[in-house]
């Protein structure tokens, strides 16, 4: 069956969450990352305006200070931005069953079973694209093809603020033209080793024989003529055919869309636990503690909070699981491994204790995957009003990150900013303390979430 996907990337998302929060800033040069004076740190978003000067994710703030002394820089507020993108993908979710995050600010949606309810694909893309904005204010540039290679392509070629439908049958005409590189997944050196051989468009990997790409780059040389070529369905297919399962499993519509080789092992169990199996600091009012557990096969890193007094605010908790993922995140990435299975540790007032877990798409150290999941499992496990003692949040199947070349495989520039972010939150955070960061977190939450809530008038 012809399938049809649709990509859709926010535009300079964090710059743009800024820009939306404060109208000041409209018309000006704007950079996210590095510190206000532009002398320390690294940009991890620019606003378009500031791209006319040259300035990019990934690029220190010095060197973006000399090229426009004008600009604005701007901490980098992590929690605001994952919150934005969660009630982005919330919204996404309206428009098709199968929305996958690619990242922060992507997501890709298998849209071949809702295409019948529209009047054409690009008319469902104009309204996911208004629906975005009307309700955040935030731009978004959308790619529909029968591929979700071809479909992220697309968008990548009609940014900003844009929408591009490659029709079926015309994949192949429409990346004939551009640059190897302009395909997701084939990276800087992926590019140059093409270009030792001649090959510089993607018409021309295309067109390579097998025998050649095989020769230079094993098993992946005959999929990279694949992609060129746009008949790649890759990943992206299979984890859509392993979700689609799983939600036949669960039948639950906002269960987290678990896959690949993963035991679908969602679970709740109740775990009896005496009063004083809780953590008491002695004279805390609440108690931060951190667990490794290293049993042979069941490695795993987590990061548990005991309150003062019971929680029973919605915002709060998915606050304090945004605040839990960042730690996790961060020990992980530390570890240098990734891991599959999300585990939510909830404890009501009355000390009943619930685990419940989830497989994730596939292993990784990404904090925001961990928060969509986090709220996900908050979401299904959580009884509405009741009051909450203590959360905890754990990863676990951890294993060592795959090796470079599989990682540049797929490295699209998404990653690399993401990447520059977690670089810029994590050293935030060496200087200035985990403890510090987490203890404001509560206010900062609220405020951020007032900002965003009330969307139109801004
Ligand atoms: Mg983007």
């Amino acid at each position: 069956m012809q399938r049809t996907y649709l990509h859709i990337d926010m535009d300079a998302f964090f710059a743009s969450v800024e820009e939306r929060d404060n109208p000041s800033l409209k018309g000006r040069p704007v950079a996210v990352g590095g510190s206000a004076d532009g002398r320390r740190g690294v940009i991890t978003a620019a606003n378009y305006v500031a791209r006319k000067y040259g300035l990019k994710a990934g690029m220190p703030a010095a060197k973006a200070k000399r090229l426009c002394p004008k600009a604005v820089f701007l901490p980098v507020d992590a929690r605001k931005y994952t919150y934005a993108s969660a009630l982005i993908m919330e919204t996404l979710e309206q428009y098709s069953p199968d929305v996958r995050p690619l990242s922060v600010d992507e997501a890709c949606l298998d849209i071949t079973n809702v295409l019948h309810l529209h009047p054409s694909a690009e008319a469902l893309g104009r309204k996911v694209k208004s629906a975005i904005y009307d309700k955040y204010r935030l731009p978004s540039t959308v790619g529909i093809a029968s591929n979700p290679l071809v479909a992220k392509v697309a968008a990548d070629s009609a940014k900003p603020n844009g929408l591009r439908v490659i029709p079926h049958g015309g994949e192949a005409a429409f990346l004939a033209p551009l640059p190897v590189d302009e395909m997701t997944g084939i990276g800087k050196a992926t590019a140059a080793a093409l270009n030792r051989l001649g090959i510089r468009t993607l018409g021309e990997l295309g067109a390579a024989a097998d025998k050649l790409l095989k020769a230079h780059f094993g098993v992946l040389g005959p999929v990279l003529g694949q992609m060129a070529r746009g008949e790649w369905a890759g990943r992206m297919k299979q984890d859509a055919d392993r979700a689609r399962k799983s939600h036949s499993l669960t039948s639950a519509p906002t269960a987290p869309k678990a896959k690949l080789r993963l035991p679908f092992g969602k679970s709740v169990q109740l775990h009896p636990s005496s009063p004083s199996a809780q953590s008491t600091a002695a004279g805390a009012q609440t108690a931060m503690s951190e667990a490794f557990s290293a049993a042979p096969e069941e490695k795993s890193i987590g990061n548990e909070r005991t309150f003062g007094g019971d929680v029973a605010s919605e915002n709060e908790l998915r606050g304090w699981i945004v605040a839990l993922a960042e730690m996790v995140g961060r020990r992980v990435r530390r570890a240098g491994v990734e891991g599959k299975v999300l585990t939510l540790k909830l404890r009501y007032s009355n000390f009943e204790t619930l685990h419940h877990q989830s497989g994730l798409p596939s292993a990784t150290s990404d904090e925001q995957t961990l928060i969509l999941y986090g709220w996900r499992l908050l979401k299904e496990v959580w009884q509405t009003g009741r009051g909450v003692r203590l959360l905890g949040l754990s990863l676990g199947a951890l294993a060592p990150i795959p090796a470079i070349g599989q990682i540049e495989m797929f490295d699209g520039p998404g990653r690399r900013s993401r990447e520059s972010l977690y670089q810029a939150v994590d050293s935030l955070r060496d200087r200035f303390g985990e403890r510090a960061v987490v203890r404001a977190m509560g206010r900062r939450w609220e405020r951020s979430e007032q900002r965003i809530s009330f969307g139109r008038p801004v």
